[in-house]
């Protein structure tokens, strides 16, 4: 065996069907007695529910947040922390509603407990991105990683089929950058292939029936587990291409993910032979890239970049801005095999 480094994070997780209630309790666990909820119009009325819930431990709602983590809107957020003093966040929402509860943490170090109604994985990192004047700003801190996440599958139930398909190939994303990680080691790797299969099995099915609890609690709960390698491993071509896309022509987070991931594993295949034969387990195919570009398929998702907002021109500034600062990879890259396989993405072709 490789000789490998291990850390863990001492995250609290909360996993079940109803457990938005144990918030009061988990608030109770940290000590905290002037909690501030953030979270998005979507979950107001959860929200709205889980303050009632909080009672005199609860000291106000801000449903403000949006995506991309806007240094304004935490400005709005931090004067309502003041004004309040809130001695804990809980956050209720999607990556964009994590995203807000963690930009008040690195700003606070309070304590928060995220309650993530997508699949995005944000809840187990301690990444932040945040933007300012346009340009979107990465750091990472264990200030930022929650103390508490608190995964509710009935949340789940409402999230449109549209947006679950794309969040849950967000999701598996981590965990397959995960396995060819500069730093990967063989704990991460049990999640990421437990993580992979749960969301490739449960995806079709949560798009076909939206209310189906067993196809939920599989990929809330492969979420969970993409999210931890997420937050335990460095990720590499993928995450990186989707941050430079993303941030240059301002796609949608979960779609730019989708679309690029069978791209992204077809580029790095030759590289990581190992990590093919286990993608060909846990798929149950001969062809790991292909499977994921048919399962952006069949979830009804987008596969072209020129689908989402990107024009041509932009294939050859996201070549130069992704290939402009290096980062670990296992497959060296030039400029022809990263325009490459932008320009399939771009086109929605299949991967090669
Ligand atoms: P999102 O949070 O923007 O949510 C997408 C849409 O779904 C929103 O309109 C939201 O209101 C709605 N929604 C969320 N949950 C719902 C539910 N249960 N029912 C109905 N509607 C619901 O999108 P996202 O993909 O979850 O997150 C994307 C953001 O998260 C991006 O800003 C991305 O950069 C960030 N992110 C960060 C990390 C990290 O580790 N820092 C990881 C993943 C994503």
């Amino acid at each position: 065996m490789t000789p490998f480094v291990y850390t863990g994070h001492p995250v609290r997780v909360v996993f079940g069907s109803g457990t938005i209630q144990t918030i009061p309790e988990e608030a109770e666990r940290l000590g905290l007695s002037r909690v501030l909820i953030v979270t998005s119009r979507s979950q107001a009325a959860t929200s709205a529910a889980v303050a009632a819930a909080l009672g005199s431990r609860g000291v106000g709602v801000f449903p403000g947040a949006v995506m991309h983590t806007p240094v304004g809107v935490t400005e709005t957020a931090m004067r309502l922390v003041a004004e309040t003093g809130a001695d804990g966040v809980v956050a209720i929402g999607g990556g964009s509603v994590t995203g807000l509860g963690k930009a008040i943490a690195v700003r606070t170090d309070l304590p928060q407990i995220v309650v993530p109604t997508t699949y995005a994985g944000s809840e187990m990192s301690p990444i932040l991105g945040e933007t300012k004047d346009g340009q979107k700003v990465t750091q990472s801190s264990e200030k930022i990683r929650p103390e508490v996440v608190v995964y509710d599958v009935a949340l789940t139930l409402d999230l449109p089929p549209s947006i679950s398909g794309t969040s849950g190939i967000n999701a598996m994303a981590h965990a397959v950058e995960a396995l060819y990680a500069v730093d990967r080691n063989p704990i991460v790797e049990l999640m990421a292939l437990e993580a992979i299969g749960a969301l490739f099995r449960a995806l079709p099915q949560v798009v076909h029936d939206p209310k189906d609890r067993e196809a939920r609690t599989a990929a809330l709960y492969g979420a969970w587990l993409s999210g931890v390698c997420l937050g335990s491993v460095s990720m590499a071509l993928h995450h990186k291409l989707c941050h430079t896309l993303g941030g240059s022509f301002d796609l949608p987070h979960a779609e730019t993910h989708t679309i690029v991931l069978p791209h992204a594993v077809a580029t790095n295949a030759p590289a990581v032979p190992d990590v093919m034969a286990r993608l060909r387990g846990v798929l149950g195919t001969d062809d790991p890239a292909g499977a994921l570009f048919d399962l952006a398929g069949r979830v009804g998702a987008r596969r072209a970049l020129r689908d989402i907002g990107m024009a041509e021109s932009g294939i050859d500034l996201a070549t130069e801005r992704a290939l402009a600062r290096p980062y670990p990879n296992p497959r060296p890259l030039d400029r022809d095999t990263v325009r490459a396989l932008i320009a399939r993405a771009f086109a929605g072709e299949p991967p090669l």
